[in-house]
């Protein structure tokens, strides 16, 4: 049985993690901003109201995990925001900070309080939730690929940092995947090209060779993966589920 820390884990990608992690007995802790997705958690699950992007609550957090739990064997540095969808000149300084401050200094956060865990441990796998969008860039979302690619970075340097401390740092990049954020997107982009729900879909699938979206399930499963000892030789890397992307212009 692993400890597993899974930030943003109320809803969404995350809570599909937190699901996968608890189905195998691991005990799950998960955070989130939103109070009241983390009711609706199972009570097995611990829970936390914590902005990633706020150091002193993140230093509370570990300070409790450490109190508690003793130690961190996974860390899933999931949370992220999508930021604004404008033009680079129509992005406001104060959107930009907000972005980046959540989808990129959250995992920062996240990893420094994590290290000293895991490296009391001599252990530890960090998962980090990239984005397509941190391969290939993201027309009208720059905040967001900029924090994206900022998320890979990080993690290289944590796999070298970090990989003699015996912890891995690995990341996913999900493509679009099937749910209520990309049931947002859809609508806005329909509304804006005066398309259809279901054709602003069939764009976004034609864009990858399996032409579908992916699931939360499938996102999960890599982080088990990634997580466990078949993945013990397994660091740095920039893991895509994704139903194969080579879209030079992807909308994820
Ligand atoms: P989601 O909105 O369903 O879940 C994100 C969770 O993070 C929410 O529960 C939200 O309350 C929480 N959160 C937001 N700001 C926070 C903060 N400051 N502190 C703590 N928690 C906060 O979105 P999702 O689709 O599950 O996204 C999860 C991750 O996957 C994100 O990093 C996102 O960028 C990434 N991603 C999603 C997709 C997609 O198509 N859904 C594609 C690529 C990457």
């Amino acid at each position: 049985m692993s400890n597993v820390l899974i930030t943003g884990g109320a809803s969404g990608i995350g809570r599909a993690m937190a699901r996968a992690f608890a189905d195998q007995d691991d005990q799950v802790w998960v955070t989130d901003v939103d109070a009241a997705a983390l009711e609706t958690c199972p009570a097995q699950w611990r829970t936390s109201q914590i902005d990633v992007s706020n150091e002193a609550q993140m230093q509370a957090l570990f300070a409790k995990i450490a109190a508690i739990w003793g130690s961190l064997d996974t860390l899933c540095a999931n949370a992220g925001i999508a930021g604004p969808t404008a033009k680079i000149e129509d992005v406001a300084l104060s959107d930009w900070n907000t972005c980046l401050a959540v989808t990129l200094g959250g995992v920062f956060l996240s990893a420094k309080y994590a290290a000293p865990l895991m490296k009391q441990a001599g252990r530890g796998a960090i998962i980090v939730t990239s984005s397509t969008a941190g391969q290939y860039g993201y027309p009208n979302r720059a905040p967001y690929a900029a924090a994206k690619w900022g998320v890979i970075g990080l993690m290289k340097t944590l796999a070298m940092e970090l990989g003699p401390f015996g912890i891995r740092a690995n990341a996913i990049c999900p493509g679009a995947v099937e749910g209520l954020r990309m049931e947002g997107v859809l609508e806005r982009e329909g509304a804006a090209k005066g398309m259809t729900r279901d054709q602003v879909y069939a764009g976004y699938a034609s864009g990858t060779s399996m032409g579908a979206f992916v699931t939360e399930q499938d996102i999960a499963n890599m982080a088990v993966f990634l997580a466990g000892a078949g993945a013990k030789m397994v660091s740095g890397q920039v893991i895509a589920v994704d139903g194969h992307t080579e879209n030079p212009d992807p909308k994820i």
